[in-house]
């Protein structure tokens, strides 16, 4: 994926001296990551990392500038473009709670995006499917007829990752993907994640605002500040000597 002078700016509705006010949420920024690889985002929240994430997978068009995957410009693509490659990249949200129907058993949530993506033949080889997938999460069969309200965060969360790698998707992007789970549950997700990367060969996004998860995650460190880079390279380099004061602070704020 490469990223090319990227920029997004929200205007809004209220004019000030009859001009809208305008938010630069994201202000040129430039990357690329590589198959396999890890790229950790990291900055304190509202410095437009869920924009980008946003940009990114096409579910806002930047204001400026260009984005590539696999050497093809996708910024600009018309919505019937973009249906594969809705599947190619995914995006794992913070709580996957919202996205699941209180109504639904966790099964059906699983078997639902199959359907729309045409994977699997029949209704039984998506069961089998999604059986297969809780099972790769960590979680048993039972859990197909379950409700989401009777799931922990840390399972729910299991669940969004499940529905991701149902899609078979190539870059994933987790946006603060266990930034409301308690720490310990935080790491069990974390080497989920790790273990799932391994064997699918996913590329990632990793977006948060805490730098001792990303680090965990990532082989190369994007620190983020008001839309714009700060510093960006290999992560264990950044985190060793960082350079800008702005890095020297998120990396401060670990608790040891
Ligand atoms: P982060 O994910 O790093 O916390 P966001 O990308 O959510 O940051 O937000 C970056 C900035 O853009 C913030 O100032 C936020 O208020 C603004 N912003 C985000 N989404 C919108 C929107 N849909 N309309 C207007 N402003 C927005
Ligand atoms: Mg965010």
């Amino acid at each position: 994926l490469k990223v090319q002078n990227i920029a997004k700016s929200y205007f809004s509705t209220v004019r000030f001296f009859g001009e809208k006010q305008e938010v630069k949420a994201v202000r040129n920024i430039s990357f690329e990551v590589f198959e396999s690889e890890t790229l950790g985002l990291v900055g304190e929240s509202g410095c437009g990392k869920s924009t980008l994430g946003r940009v990114i997978i096409q579910l806002e068009k930047a204001t400026k500038g260009s984005i590539f995957y696999k050497g093809k410009e996708i910024t600009g693509l018309k919505r019937k473009e973009l249906r594969s490659l809705r599947k190619d990249i995914q995006l794992i949200f913070q709580d996957p709670y919202s996205s699941l129907h209180p109504r639904k058993v966790i099964g059906e949530a699983l078997m639902e995006p199959m359907e729309v993506h045409n994977i699997g033949n029949s209704k039984k080889e998506r069961k089998e499917k999604a059986t297969t997938l809780l099972a790769r999460v960590g979680l048993d069969a039972s859990y197909f007829y379950r409700y989401p309200h009777e799931l922990s965060g840390g399972q729910r969360q299991r669940i969004g990752i499940a529905r991701t790698i149902a899609m078979e998707p190539k870059l994933v992007i987790c946006d603060e993907s266990v930034s409301a789970l308690d720490i310990s549950v935080q790491a069990q997700v974390l080497n989920l994640l790790n273990e799932l990367k391994e064997d699918f060969g996913f590329t990632y996004i990793f977006i948060s605002h805490d730098l001792a998860v990303v680090k965990y995650m990532a082989d190369q460190l994007l620190v983020m500040n008001d839309g714009a880079i700060e510093e960006i390279g290999d992560a264990d380099e950044i985190y060793a000597n960082p350079v800008k004061e702005y890095t020297k602070k998120l990396i401060e704020a670990i608790p040891k």
